[in-house]
């Protein structure tokens, strides 16, 4: 098991066997259960090997050439690496890839664009918008005034006329368009249009999809939204972490957004780990894997529709399935304990329709480890049987570790 580079698992057994134990303990649940949680992903060696690197021990405030910090030289070296790869990747002038995760970067994206009080339509967290899109317990809801939009309650696809009339009333200063939950693409260009129809910046926070975009699955945001938010960890497969794409003009206001307003210090061995990922993102089999993702995860669709699951949007463009499992007598929750127990790891969500808790996966984590459209098959029959029967949890989950057993996510 090679997960950690070998030596500093060595080293860490020898000097702390406790924690190591629990280090060990959870690759192999990592890689004996299924993952199947949407923004979760197996990162490769080379990017763990980054991230445990002596760059980890650097303190690099500031940006490359404007350090607070003397012996920033190889600091700086990555930094100018991971930005130049970023932009490259996905055609943008500038990139900030300082941000310590996607919400610090939705969170610098308003600092940079906005102030307390502004209006920002966004959709409404029972649709699927993400804690930072006004959720009253997180900043963005006490310091600004959102409004939400949502989506069509029968075809669970956004209400573009909506979104215009709102901003129509509403005169928002942003607009952002991003979800947690939402299976389809986005019409980017058509969220522009309403933007400049109402003098709105446009934010796309593009947390999820933005590794389908890297590899020319999903449409791209860039060159629709002034400021494009994501995280690295997720379908993009990097460290954990935030990334912000914007166009030369707002660069700097972006950069100081994230520091000094909103952060301090700058991780640097995240930094390398995300130029890592970025560089792997470049690659034909990076593409190939974007487009398998997403293959997986219609198939996987189709057969969770097979088991009696309704697909909310009848099936997905993306890695992202919501489903409801109301049909099998089991609501989400429920289901999402269900599946733990036969080793099935997913998340519950909410539904468009009503007042509904269903269940959200995706494929982003099994195709990385290899399973394709049979597998998804494979997978959709073992949820089925743990969800109608749960008294066969632990059938499933030997069938779980057999399965799982054929698709190690690290070399062993
Ligand atoms: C995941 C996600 C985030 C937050 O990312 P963290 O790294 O967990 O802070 C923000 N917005 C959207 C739409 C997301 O899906």
């Amino acid at each position: 098991m090679t997960v950690i580079p070998a030596p500093q698992t060595d080293v860490l057994r020898a000097q702390d066997p406790e924690l190591a134990e629990v280090l060990l303990g959870e690759l192999d649940r990592q890689s004996t259960t299924l993952q199947l949680i949407a923004a979760e992903n197996f990162s490769s060696p080379a990017v763990l090997a980054a991230l445990g690197s002596p760059l980890a021990n650097k303190y690099a405030e500031g940006y490359p050439g404007t350090r607070y910090h003397g012996g920033c030289e190889f600091a700086d070296v990555a930094e100018r690496i991971a930005v130049d790869r970023a932009k490259a990747l996905f055609g943008a002038e500038h990139a900030n890839v300082q941000a310590h995760s996607g919400s610090s970067a939705v969170l610098a994206a308003y600092a940079a664009l906005l102030r307390p009080g502004d209006t920002v339509l966004a959709l409404g967290l029972p649709y699927g918008g993400h804690l930072t899109h006004g959720s009253p317990a997180n900043f963005s809801g006490r310091w600004f005034d959102f409004v939400g939009y949502g989506v069509d309650g029968e075809t669970g696809l956004v209400d573009y006329e909506q979104v215009r009339a709102l901003a129509r009333s509403h005169r928002p200063k942003a607009i952002v368009c991003g979800s947690i939950a939402y299976p389809r693409h986005l019409d980017y260009a058509l969220f522009r249009e309403i933007a400049d129809e109402v003098g709105a910046y446009l934010i796309a926070d593009a947390a999820h999809p933005m590794g389908l975009v890297a590899g020319g699955a999903a449409p791209n945001p860039v060159p629709y939204a002034d400021i494009v938010c994501a995280t690295t960890h997720k379908v993009l497969r990097g460290p954990r972490g935030g990334m912000i794409l914007c166009g030369g003009d707002l660069a700097e206001r972006v950069d100081r957004a994230v520091f000094p307003f909103t952060q301090g210090g700058a991780q640097m061995h995240t930094i390398a780990a995300k130029a890592v990922a970025f560089g792997e993102a470049a690659t034909p089999a990076f593409t190939a894997y974007t487009h398998q993702v997403v293959v997986n995860a219609r198939v996987l669709a189709h057969a969770l529709a097979g088991q009696g699951l309704v697909i909310t949007t009848g099936g997905t463009d993306t890695h992202l399935i919501t489903a409801d499992p109301a049909p099998l007598g089991v609501d989400g929750r429920t289901a999402r304990g269900l599946l733990a127990a036969a080793g099935v790891n997913l998340d519950c969500c909410a539904l468009p329709h009503g007042d509904v808790r269903g269940l959200r996966l995706g494929t982003a984590a099994v195709t990385t480890q290899g399973m394709r459209e049979a597998e998804m098959d494979r997978i959709a029959a073992l949820m089925g049987t743990a969800l109608r029967t749960p008294a066969r949890a632990a059938a499933v989950r030997e069938e779980v570790r057999e399965l799982t057993g054929g698709f190690p996510p690290y070399p062993r």
